[in-house]
């Protein structure tokens, strides 16, 4: 007989939770019958179970470098240690290359051993298998204990944060948990510090400066894309800005100025320049939090204090102190633009793209009027966010609302789902918070809280 196919989603259908009878219900359901809300709601139910099958492969896994080999359907024979060649057994079994194989027994012994609650997320289908890898490269040269520790701060936000934000989460918390072993594992990188070429088969070649400071390379890297811009923004210039990019620097590391060369339209109009976060507290060496460059991830608290100082003496650099809590002190002005100082504030309130998951640096993002300058939203600092070109259009043309909520910037998409971006170092609302947020506004359904 024919598999019944259901028409529809179920009633109840968002609550339930992955394993067997989830994996049931996901193989009747047809997505040709479905109305654009509830596919996403279909995709996120696929996810979950998928999250849950990634566990089980990785307690697989775990298993097979624990077993022995045996006569077929014989007793399950065990080592006490792992087998050494478990990785070549997996990869021929997989046709996963030896690196694929060691990458995930590694994921397999983070997640089940080293730190367990990532193994239940999984299996809860609130984290996935890349989110899992993150996990597994930051937290390597880590104790157990100190994992642990870890691992029980983050797991409450896996669900809002992208892999990318679930890094840079790792490597704040970790400079904060144990900053003397993040500043011995800086300092021997530093050493390693060196300049390579690598070639390739296509006849190119590569070359990078690696292990430097973060500072220098942000500052590096925004003056080579201030001069590619520059000459872009002159026009009539066919090339990428990635190809712009990658000749001008090729002409500074030659010794050859870009614009004499022909490479570059424009002379650089600044120097480059780095965003530095900093709290207060942290600058006046109250306490040990680490700053956070724009673009690049968290540093060290005494080399962020060390970059500010140098950013004091270097005009040409920017940066921003702010309180933990952001709190607003601005005036508005009837102007379309914001004043210097106001995109000053905003940049250093928001730091990213508000759009959640994106990390677009605010430098690199425009000013959108949450409630739009045309239907009489004022120019002032509450009612204007940073969005990137891509989200901002997103937002303009693609028919994504963007409203200011009690606890952050409120999304709501095309399709119906809603999303809260939170702002930066605060921490998430109760739910009593939300529930009496989502009564004050009339919604029925639940913002997801992200970052
Ligand atoms: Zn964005």
């Amino acid at each position: 007989m024919a598999e019944k196919v259901l028409v529809g989603l179920p009633s109840g259908f968002a609550d339930l939770p992955p394993g067997r009878e989830l994996a049931v219900v996901l193989s009747t359901v047809d997505p040709t019958t479905l109305s654009g809300q509830d596919l996403v709601e279909l995709l996120a139910a696929r996810h979950r179970q998928t999250c849950h099958d990634q566990a089980r492969q990785l307690q697989t896994i775990r298993e097979l470098a624990y077993s022995r080999p045996g006569p077929v359907g014989g007793p399950p024979l065990r080592r006490t240690i792992v087998d050494p060649h478990a990785d070549t057994e997996i990869a021929f079994a997989l046709t996963w290359t030896d690196y694929t194989a060691n990458l995930m027994l590694s994921v397999a012994f983070t997640v089940l051993e080293k730190t367990p609650a990532i193994a239940e997320a999984m299996l809860a289908g609130r984290c996935d298998l890349d989110k899992a890898k993150v996990f597994t490269t930051e937290l390597d040269d880590c104790e157990p204990d100190q994992a642990r520790q870890v691992v029980a701060r983050i797991l409450p936000e896996i669900a809002r944060l992208t892999t990318g934000q679930l890094r840079d989460a790792l490597r704040k918390l970790l400079l904060t948990i144990d900053p003397a072993a993040v500043r011995k594992r800086h300092d021997k990188a530093l050493a390693d510090r060196c300049v390579q070429h690598q070639e390739f088969a296509n006849g190119t070649a590569a070359i990078a400066a690696t292990y430097l400071p973060k500072d220098k390379v942000a500052a590096a890297f925004d003056h080579v894309d201030a001069i590619a811009r520059a000459t872009k923004a002159a026009g009539l210039d066919e090339r990428t800005i990635d190809q712009l990019r990658a000749d001008v620097m090729a002409d500074l590391l030659a010794g050859v100025d870009p614009t004499t060369a022909g490479t570059a339209a424009a002379p650089a109009t600044r120097k480059g320049v780095v965003n530095l976060h900093l709290n207060l507290s942290t600058l006046a060496c109250l306490d040990d939090l680490p700053g956070e460059i724009a673009g690049f991830g968290p540093v060290l608290a005494d080399i962020a204090r060390q970059t500010a100082a140098q950013m004091a003496e270097h005009a040409q650099w920017r940066f921003s102190v702010h309180h933990d809590n952001g709190t607003l002190a601005a005036e508005g002005r009837l102007r379309y633009r914001p004043t210097t100082a106001q995109a000053n504030f905003i940049n250093a309130r928001d730091r990213t793209c508000r759009a959640p998951g994106c990390r677009r640096p605010a430098r690199r993002c425009d000013h959108d009027h949450n409630l739009d300058w045309a239907l009489g939203g004022p120019t002032l600092i509450p009612n204007l966010c940073c969005l990137c070109r891509r989200h901002h259009r997103a937002k303009h043309l693609g028919k994504f609302t963007i409203t200011r909520g009690p606890h952050g910037i409120d999304w709501t998409t095309p399709r119906g789902r809603r999303y809260t971006v939170l702002l930066h170092d605060q921490p998430p609302p109760s739910p009593t918070e939300l529930g009496l947020a989502a009564h004050i506004l009339g919604h029925h359904t639940p913002a997801q809280l992200r970052r």
